[in-house]
């Protein structure tokens, strides 16, 4: 899909484009390249008009139709969010699929990794965790002042262990519980005890009235007193913090014995996501992301990639790379709940950009969605999951999440995710207690301005210093010193953690 051409004022993705994209702000009357002169002041990572556009013909970057122009467009004027008319979606019954399979990625620079073993096997952690779940939101309370505790007094005690993280979330009572959508938190829920930087320790607390029932997350066989703690069956407020710090006691001995080893690539699961998306992110840090995901995969690594409303308007292109009909059916099948998700709130794709997504050059969805895509890198995709669903198969992997950068974090950690990539162009401190997240910029303001948040920058990409090969072979590498425990993030360093939103499409009540 990429053809990168750069001047040193603004880049083009692709030859068949009429349209490029500033790199910084370009002063109205700069010549841009010989005959190309801007019409207007054009401001940074916003688009140019290569050639003439005529009302109703197509806006074309990465080689696809953005949109229509809605009035006639003069080579060398600025084209903002006003001026394009957004294409129908595409249809998703009778994608072709398997057109598209690259069996020729990038070499991996390294094949292994040092992860935690899981005693049950799957996937192995990056982080030796212990995590504490919960079946409703009425227990956050007490656990919040439990942990605290454990963290003080136990966790020091136990240095082979990393954190301990409480799993809070909304959800769990004074909802629909057999509503036809309630499966989907459920099973996000039910998938997150078990993640991998756990260490197969079960330790969940429950108030005893709520909804949602220990039995709906646990397995008949860990429903016993060693896992449980029933708030509603303690004899008060001192006799809870006894009874979890002493569960929590007996856990942290088992994990304590948990110990990093050469495991193969094999191994790991890991998750991209991007979030404050520009109009470079498409075309620096989403490819170099997709770059790292190859050579991932090549090693025999699964990678996630998902957020449902930013394939949307690609995912023809999605299906093209899907191995077999199961993909391709359940690719299609994910994009229609969504889009009668959507329609059911009385929006459509349009609600997905947001005004800062505009203000970084990004017009519409379809914009955004070819530059989000890009993380997936070329790989065939061997799955598709729907959202917090656990897969089968390993290798490339569309994770069908919600955009929001606060759901798809859950979702993917719910599939299994033990690390996550996450690219961004305007900048957010995002990340998550439970795995470690690795923050990519795609322009070098951003990196420049949060140099202490941003821990690759993909932005030289733009300017023409490194390449995409560069970028992405860099950032394979953090994320197997990441993986391995040999570096942490920046949001690891300062424990930036967001609340763990568990999507729930069905009714409250
Ligand atoms: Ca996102």
């Amino acid at each position: 899909m990429q053809d990168l051409e750069l001047t040193n004022l603004v880049v083009k993705v692709n030859k068949n484009d009429n349209v490029a994209v500033a790199i910084n702000e370009i002063k109205k009357g700069t010549e841009i390249t010989e005959g190309l002169i801007a019409n207007n002041d054009i401001p940074r990572a916003h688009k140019i008009a290569l050639e003439d556009i005529k009302k109703g013909e197509k806006i074309v970057r990465y080689g696809v139709n953005l949109g229509f122009a809605v009035c006639d467009i003069k080579k060398g004027d600025w084209i903002n969010e006003f001026m394009v008319k957004l294409p129908p979606a595409p249809p998703v019954d009778d994608m072709e699929y398997g057109i598209n399979i690259n069996v020729n990625l990038p070499k991996p620079t390294q094949k292994t990794f040092e992860g935690y073993k899981n005693p049950k096997g799957g996937y192995a952690g990056t982080r030796n965790i212990l995590a504490i779940s919960t079946t409703v939101q009425c227990v956050t309370g007490v656990l919040n002042v439990a942990v605290k505790k454990m963290k003080e007094e136990l966790l020091p005690l136990y240095p082979n262990v990393d954190d301990i993280v409480p799993i809070n979330h909304a959800y769990g009572c004074g909802v629909a519980i057999k509503a036809r959508e309630a499966h989907i938190p459920i099973r996000a829920l039910k998938n997150l005890v078990h993640n991998p930087n756990f260490g197969g320790e079960i330790m969940l607390v429950g108030l005893g009235c709520e909804k949602l029932t220990v039995d709906m997350l646990l397995e008949q066989g860990d429903i016993n007193e060693n896992n449980v703690i029933i708030l509603q069956k303690e004899k008060g407020f001192d006799a809870m913090i006894n009874s979890l710090m002493k569960m929590a006691e007996e856990k942290l001995k088992v994990l304590n014995k948990r110990k990093r080893e050469t495991l193969p690539l094999s191994e790991l699961c890991i998750g991209m996501q991007c979030g404050g998306s520009d109009a470079f992110s498409g075309v620096t840090a989403n490819p170099a992301a997709g770059y790292a995901s190859d050579m991932l995969v090549s090693a025999g690594a699964t990678v996630m990639f998902s957020e449902v409303t930013e394939v949307r308007d690609g995912v023809e292109y999605i299906a093209h790379r899907c191995l077999d009909k199961e993909s391709r059916d359940k690719l299609a099948k994910e994009m229609k709940w969504y889009d009668n998700y959507l329609l059911d709130g009385e929006v459509d794709r349009s609600a997905n950009p947001t005004p800062g997504n505009k203000e970084g050059g990004l017009s519409n969805i379809v914009e955004k969605a070819m530059g989000s895509i890009a993380k997936s890198g070329s790989a065939p995709i061997i799955q598709v999951l729907s959202p917090g669903e656990r897969p089968t198969k390993k290798g490339l992997i569309y994770a069908a999440t919600p955009a929001s950068d606060i759901v798809c974090g859950p979702s993917q950690l719910a599939s299994g995710i033990t690390l996550q990539v996450f690219m961004t162009g305007m900048g957010t401190p995002y990340g998550l207690a439970a795995a470690p997240v690795i923050k990519v910029s795609s322009n070098n303001s951003i990196k420049n301005m949060w140099s202490d948040l941003i821990d690759i920058n993909a932005g030289p990409i733009a300017t023409g210093e490194k390449t995409i090969e560069e970028v992405g072979t860099e950032l394979f590498d953090k994320i197997i010193a990441v993986a391995s425990g040999k570096e942490e993030t920046f949001a690891e360093k300062y424990k930036l953690h967001n609340d763990l939103c568990i999507f729930n499409p069905a009714p409250i009540t």
